[in-house]
């Protein structure tokens, strides 16, 4: 019998958002092995009203649940948690303002994260089947092991329907605290150490210089065009940045806040070639370990924005690769590559890039120009299933 098509857990997540106006990850479905640890996150989020909302992993999403007045440590307060869509994997890192008059405007902060399991697991059961059958059935038994959130909870549904209402309730064991709010104790991001006001504040400004760049955003397909007008690179699961650089300074511009510091040993063969040559440039690309195994980043570059004063945003992609090809061929730079362009697709070039573990391919309009913080039809990215 054909396999029916599953319905997509992430359907109602994608169309409550605009991906070209929020910074909200897109996200896929993960594909998990089975012995992995599964993740919880409670994310803090001021929207129209403060609330929480505590994250569960199970078949590869987060279940969601927004919870109004935050966790607790106590069996005697009872927290009502409504129900809301199932959340990608990729957003239990997200932290970061959701611009206003988009759906969840406001500020979200990563409150707790760590990993979860079921109490009710047998010995060498599979803990995914037991929280599957027990989120269906309403009744949950789970137990924390986070930075704020420790020991056993019960999740009650008590209400059906389109938005189902659940009870979050405090087990009682060793890690009961009676009368105490965690949410007042603890007001920092366990990821940034950040308050909220501080997360909307350093989201306002990431300029740099006066040229500060959004990056341009792909749109995720499951079909690539096949050729003609088309310029196709290796799709990195890396890290978004913008590399600025001129005589006096390289910054780089990260998309998750306060990851930027993990990178500062990257590049300074580029600073030491805009020292020499009395050059400046902005560069786009991402950061990933690279191939060889030895642990170190690599900087995977595939636009240029920026080129000794000139905005090149509004030239077609044609121009700003032939540039970048001019650049690179005067750089030494072992931590940075220019992405190798294919200007065939199809599937010969889907079959190379499953041979050489690809994780994807991106497909660029090569009239397009670079459009800022916006997703269109002109950057696309195919996306293999994720082997972990
Ligand atoms: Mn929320």
């Amino acid at each position: 019998m054909p396999k029916r098509p599953k319905p997509d857990p992430l359907a109602e997540y994608r169309r409550k958002r605009d991906f070209g106006r929020t910074s909200e990850p897109a996200g896929d479905v993960r594909e998990r092995a089975s012995n992995a640890r599964l993740e919880f996150v409670v994310q803090k989020h001021a929207a129209s009203s403060l609330h929480y909302d505590l994250r569960l992993e199970i078949d590869g999403v987060m279940k969601s649940w927004a919870v109004p007045r935050g966790m607790t440590l106590d069996p005697a307060t009872k927290r009502l948690a409504m129900q809301t869509e199932d959340h990608p994997m990729e957003y239990n890192a997200f932290e970061g303002t959701i611009p206003s008059g988009e759906y969840g405007g406001g500020t979200v902060m990563v409150w707790d994260r760590g990993h979860y399991f079921a109490d009710e697991a047998a010995e060498g059961q599979d803990e995914q089947t037991v929280l599957r059958g027990e989120f269906e059935a309403g009744k949950m038994s789970v137990s924390f092991v986070g930075q704020r959130m420790h020991g056993s909870y019960a999740l009650v549904r008590t209400e059906d329907g389109r938005s189902p209402k659940w009870l979050l309730i405090k087990h009682r064991d060793d890690f009961v605290r009676r009368g105490v709010d965690p949410g007042e104790i603890h007001t920092t991001s366990v990821v940034t150490g950040r308050t909220l006001d501080k997360i909307a504040n350093e989201d306002a400004t990431d300029g740099f210089e006066g040229v500060g760049f959004s990056a341009m955003l792909f749109r995720y397909v499951t079909e690539l065009p096949a050729g003609a007008g088309w310029a196709f690179e290796r799709a990195i699961r890396g890290a978004r940045v913008h590399f600025y650089v001129t005589p006096d300074a390289r910054q780089i511009v990260t998309a998750v806040p306060n990851t930027s510091k993990l990178y500062r040993d990257l590049g300074t063969d580029l600073l030491r070639y805009a020292v020499e040559n009395n050059r400046s440039f902005v560069l786009d690309g991402e950061i990933a370990p690279a191939d060889n195994g030895g642990g170190n980043l690599l900087l995977s570059v595939y636009d240029l924005l920026f080129e000794d004063g000139e905005v090149l945003a509004d030239k077609p992609w044609t121009d700003r690769r032939k540039r970048l090809e001019t650049l690179f061929s005067k750089l030494e730079a072992p931590d940075v590559q220019l992405l190798p362009i294919s200007r065939r697709g199809g599937a010969s070039l889907i079959t190379r890039a499953h041979a050489a573990h690809w994780a994807g391919i991106v497909a660029k309009r090569v009239t397009s120009p670079y459009r800022p913080g916006t997703r269109s039809n002109d950057w696309l990215k195919h996306l293999f299933p994720r082997h972990e």
